[in-house]
């Protein structure tokens, strides 16, 4: 009986075949976690368990005073954004380095505080995970009522779009700040990048149309008719994020910024509020990071 021989062949082949399919929807291919880290540090590489390094992370990053939920949430982002340099291989001989300009803030947690600590064991091993990697969990102090979307500032991420954030001048210290420069600092600081810009009018006449993007901040204004990014201003002004308001009064130019950090990601703030409304840190997570999963091995 050929025909009957076929079939069952057939049959055969197609069972294998969901097998397989089966066992790649059903186990994931999925490496433990490193159990070290190599940390640069002053010029120096130190290899220290990873959990023990995240200590210092969060003791470093957060106010050990925080929610507990808050610092949880933070333990999770801080291990993910570790897996996420790791993976990325941002620095040659070592994970990550402890410059949070460059990767996360660190310092020794052998002194943490209880609280930090509980907040990493009680996450240990979990991280956020999309499209099967470690994600990259930017985090930032504080936002102006929105968290900015990636692609503004480092290009576009499904999961790092501008979300709102409850956070306020009652829950967040510093939360407005100012500065203030002379015109001849504010014309020689924009001139230093901008040489072509023109600045031979009364100071009132400099401030142009500023531009502000879906989160509230500024993505570009024009000044002395040359175009500076938002970005470019917080750093030749020292701002503390690029919510700001420019205007021109009583001789001086002034900014009025809200917030701290990029903005990108999880408001650390905005976390330690939504956990005081009794957010668990996987509300959190999910909030900041939407469409990331939360793994737990
Ligand atoms: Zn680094």
């Amino acid at each position: 009986m050929p025909g009957r021989c076929i079939f069952a062949a057939f049959l055969a082949l197609a069972l294998v075949f969901a097998m397989l399919w089966m066992e790649r929807r059903l186990v994931p291919p999925e490496e433990p976690l490193p159990e070290t880290v190599r940390l640069l540090r002053d010029g120096e590489v130190t290899e220290l368990p990873l959990e023990q390094y995240l200590v210092g992370v969060v003791a470093a990053e957060m106010p050990a005073d925080f929610e507990p939920e808050a610092l949880k949430a933070q333990a999770v982002a801080a291990r993910t954004y570790t897996l996420y340099c790791r993976d990325s291989k941002r620095h040659a001989d070592a994970d990550v380095c402890a410059d949070y300009r460059c990767c996360q803030a660190w310092r020794d947690g052998a002194e943490a505080d209880p609280r930090v600590r509980r907040a990493v064991e009680e996450t240990a091993g979990e991280y956020l995970r999309f499209d099967g990697q470690a994600a990259f969990t930017a985090f930032h102090s504080s936002s102006a009522g929105f968290t900015e979307d990636c692609a503004a500032i480092w290009g576009g991420a499904p999961y790092l779009v501008s979300v709102s954030s409850p956070e306020n001048a009652d829950s967040v210290p510093n939360y407005v700040t100012h500065a203030e420069r002379s015109p001849l600092d504010f014309r020689d600081t924009l001139l230093s990048v901008s040489p072509d810009a023109d600045f031979t009018g009364a100071p009132e006449t400099w401030i142009g149309k500023i531009t502000r993007d879906a989160s509230g901040r500024v993505s570009e204004a024009v000044l002395g008719g040359a175009v500076f990014t938002g970005v470019k201003l917080r750093e030749l002004f020292s701002l503390r994020s690029t919510a700001f308001g420019l205007a021109y009064e009583d001789g001086v130019f002034r900014f009025t910024v809200v917030g701290f950090g990029h903005g990108v990601g999880m408001s650390q703030y905005g976390a330690n509020v939504m956990a005081a409304q009794g957010a668990d840190y996987r509300a959190i997570l999910a909030h900041y990071y939407p469409g990331t999963e939360l793994v737990s091995l």
